[in-house]
């Protein structure tokens, strides 16, 4: 039996045993690549493939292929990259390859977030189709296509690398990626600076737009109105909206009627909380990206110990950081889990008011200031440096962090947060506040 009609037999078994959806999502694009003696390495089209085919079906295909075999298969998985528009493969390719990355920094995309490096599972499975779906025929399969989930669930990761795919497949397409809130700044300048032409002729003509994150323009009547025309100007030329948010549309407070059944008009797909083995995944997909080899043991500790995503990242580099100190794989798992119940414990007994007040005497500002809207960086660097402590070493969520600070939008405050994240490792002052203030909170 030669090794292509072994795998498709192989797979006409599977498919008998899993459902349709997951049988597509698990095993497009895979193959048996080398078949010698007892090894048999199968070809995934993407890391995060590879790694669920692992956690799922090993014991499945380890019988079916000894059976088919008549002995006991060593097996492996191999990734193969995918390539860019393969049929435009020769000379063009070069120049196409050139012209995608020229067109995908322009965009601010983040390159991590890769369709490659997205895991799927049943709790984002049908997000995950219709990306694809979306990426591959703008415009015509759902329009918007609508996705919602709470924070962490991976939507900002799905739209983005649907952005990229799309953009992969024609990198002159005019294509804009925004957050809610700098859709909602953006237009707000422009009308102080009475450039609203441009403003709108920019997005209006986009062939593909993207919008993190579009609850934040609930509740502002100009941005509002303005987003509506840009929608309608999108879709009426054929062009493709793609919306992320916290809720669905129904539920967006303060959203005009006619956005909302703008937004209801298209493919509206919920993403819900990673279980267990989708969180292993994802920690064995960050992992391999840095280019370290996680034990699959050692990540599902971890990931049993915190069930949110972030969370579950911000213990992977505690975990590094405990490695490092030369502490084994267990040891330096129980230390990362037992500073995680000694954080919660702290958030416990700490009140985000005295948190606030500690910040508020280090910087020689007054509390209010915190909670008022004053933009200039010398103060919101420490707002942003609060949130930050109340997220990271409190454990608050984004909505309480906002709540407590006159009434953010959680999405301003995940901003916030990440910004300290990425300006820590560049900025030394940054990180002398936040340890004196630590010294000064937790002793
Ligand atoms: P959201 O926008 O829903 O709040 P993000 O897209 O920012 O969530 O995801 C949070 C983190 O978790 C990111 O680092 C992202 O790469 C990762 N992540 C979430 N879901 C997945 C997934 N299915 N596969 C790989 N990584 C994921
Ligand atoms: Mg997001």
């Amino acid at each position: 039996m030669d090794v292509d009609s072994l795998w498709t037999s192989i797979l006409g078994e599977i498919e008998l045993e899993t459902s349709r959806a997951s049988f597509a999502s698990f095993f497009h694009g895979t193959r048996i690549a080398r078949l010698e003696n007892n090894l048999v390495e199968i070809s995934c089209p993407n890391q995060a493939s590879a790694i669920m085919l692992g956690s799922r079906f090993r014991p499945l295909l380890l019988s079916l292929l000894k059976t088919r075999l008549g002995k006991e298969p060593l097996f492996r998985f191999v990734v193969e990259p995918k390539k860019i528009s393969p049929d435009k493969a020769g000379p063009l390719f070069a120049s196409s390859q050139a012209d995608f990355e020229k067109a995908f920094q322009k965009t601010g995309l983040n390159p991590n977030y890769t369709l490659e490096n997205f895991a799927v599972s049943e709790s984002n499975q049908m997000a995950h189709a219709a990306a694809q779906a979306v990426a591959k025929t703008p415009g015509k399969a759902y329009n918007p296509l609508f996705l919602w989930g709470s924070v962490g669930v991976g939507k900002t990761h799905l739209m983005q690398a649907l952005g990229r795919e799309a953009l992969l497949k024609t990198p002159h397409l005019k294509l804009i990626y925004c957050t809610g809130e700098e859709f909602t700044n953006g237009i707000i300048e422009a009308i102080r600076n009475r450039s609203t032409a441009e403003f709108k002729k920019a997005y209006r003509t986009a062939k593909f737009l993207l919008v993190d994150d579009i609850q934040f323009i609930a509740g502002r009547e100009s941005v509002q109105m303005e987003f509506f025309h840009t929608f309608n100007s999108i879709v009426q030329a054929g062009g493709q909206v793609v919306l992320t948010s916290d809720k669905p549309p129904k539920e967006i407070d303060k959203l005009e009627a006619r956005l909302r059944s703008r937004f209801e008009g298209g493919l509206t797909i919920d993403i819900s909380p990673q279980n267990f083995e989708l969180r292993t995944a994802i920690l064995l997909i960050k992992a391999s990206a840095r280019g370290i080899n996680l034990p699959i043991e050692t990540a599902k500790l971890l990931a049993a110990s915190f069930e949110d995503v972030r969370a579950l990242e911000g213990a992977f580099l505690r975990f590094l950081t405990e490695k490092g100190k030369g502490e084994d794989d267990d040891r330096a798992v129980a230390r990362v889990v037992s500073q995680n119940s000694l954080l919660l414990q702290q958030k416990k007994l700490a009140q985000p008011e005295r948190v606030l007040e500690i910040f508020a005497s280090h910087f020689s500002l007054s509390p209010q200031v915190f909670l008022g809207d004053r933009r200039k960086r010398e103060i919101v660097r420490p707002r942003q440096l609060l949130m930050y402590v109340l997220r990271q070493e409190m454990g608050l969520s984004y909505q309480e962090i906002g709540l407590f600070l006159g009434g953010r939008d959680h999405t301003t405050v995940l901003h916030g947060v990440e910004k300290i994240t990425s300006l820590l490792p560049k900025n030394p002052t940054l990180r002398d506040d936040l340890s004196v203030l630590r010294r000064v909170l937790w002793g």
